[in-house]
């Protein structure tokens, strides 16, 4: 970006904090090709699941603003979720393991080299993000899992530290003294992974993502969240995906590499979007009841977000052209 065009951009950036959340539900609100209508003109694009993403955006477009790159504001953006304690899903604070270990997944991905790093499974290191971006920079392996990527984030300098936050203990508690609990598998509950799509509006594509999992999963468990592919996918030539809710259902249709190729072949990010989970359905119509959700971008910054059923309504953020706001979602079957 020339110093005009980042001038302007940044002008746009401190305007962005002034703007209200949104909540309109439409097709067409969903997958907006431009405001207006138009192709997206250049400008980067900040694209994730969940409302409190809106954050992540912002932040995400300060730093590509101050002359951080793709991976940089995809990377810091996902750090203020993930130091957010009162994000019970992300990072420092999410809910932990049926032991009470917090173990955090993530993972980002390069959409012009084709690269990617996922960390699986990494305990009392609150930015597994960050874990996964160093690992992209600077090993040639993709996932790291355990132990091994714990002694990684080390030797990249992190400093270990207790991530259970006091009201994170008091749930795990909770659920631990009641001898009617839900075991995770049986019934998922809390979800919120952020996952993020960016591109720097010159068809540069990074996706990102990164979670505590699902609520007192059993030790050692990893899901979509982390792996290439299911909750990360970016390429340049074609587009990137994320995903977000039952990952462990979500990962045996490898949502988001299978959203890209259909993007690949011509379909708009928002159709891809919803062939990936009318497909989930056709091959099992259990699904339609599923807590599946997936957002979109192609490589000029059109959108796509949808999910499957009301009873996991996906709000999106979105931060274009110095506009932040927050969306909702397509629902599929309503
Ligand atoms: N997909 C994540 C997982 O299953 C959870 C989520 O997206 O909320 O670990």
């Amino acid at each position: 970006m020339d110093s005009v065009a980042r001038r302007d951009f940044m002008k746009s950036v401190a305007g962005a904090a002034a703007l209200a959340a949104t909540g309109e539900t439409a097709r067409a609100a969903a997958a907006p090709v431009a405001e207006g209508g138009g192709a997206v003109a250049g400008g980067p694009v900040f694209f994730s699941t969940w409302a409190f993403a809106r954050a992540a955006n912002e932040r995400a477009a300060e730093v590509f603003a101050r002359g951080g790159n793709m991976l940089d504001a995809v990377e810091k953006g996902i750090n203020v979720i993930e130091d957010d304690p009162k994000i019970t899903s992300v990072g420092y604070g999410g809910l932990p393991n049926a032991d009470g270990v917090v173990e955090l997944d993530a993972g980002i991905m390069d959409g012009t080299r084709h690269r990617a790093a996922s960390i699986c499974s990494l305990h009392s290191i609150k930015n597994p993000i960050s874990v996964a971006r160093l690992a992209l920079e600077h090993t040639t392996e993709t996932t790291y899992a355990g132990a091994g990527a714990f002694q990684m984030a080390l030797k990249f300098g992190f400093q270990p530290q207790q991530l259970l936050t006091p009201e994170s203990l008091r749930q795990w508690q909770e659920w631990r003294a009641n001898p009617n609990r839900n075991t995770f598998w049986v019934t998922p509950e809390n979800h919120d992974t952020i996952g993020m799509l960016a591109t720097d509006g010159r068809g540069h594509l990074v996706s990102g993502c990164s979670t505590s999992g699902m609520a007192f999963k059993i030790p050692g468990r990893v899901a979509d969240s982390p792996l290439v592919g299911c909750g990360i996918y970016a390429d340049d030539n074609a587009g990137a995906a994320t995903a977000t809710g039952n990952g462990d259902l979500m990962t045996n249709y490898c949502t988001s590499v299978t959203i890209v190729h259909y993007m690949a072949r011509g379909m708009s990010p928002q159709e891809a979007c919803e062939e990936l989970l009318r497909w989930m359905v056709r091959t099992d119509s259990k699904n339609r009841a599923s807590a599946s959700a997936v957002i979109a971008m192609d490589p000029h910054g059109r959108i796509g977000a949808a999910c499957m059923n009301p009873q996991f309504p996906l709000q999106y953020a979105l931060w274009r052209g110095g506009k932040s706001e927050v969306r909702n979602a397509v629902v599929l079957f309503p």
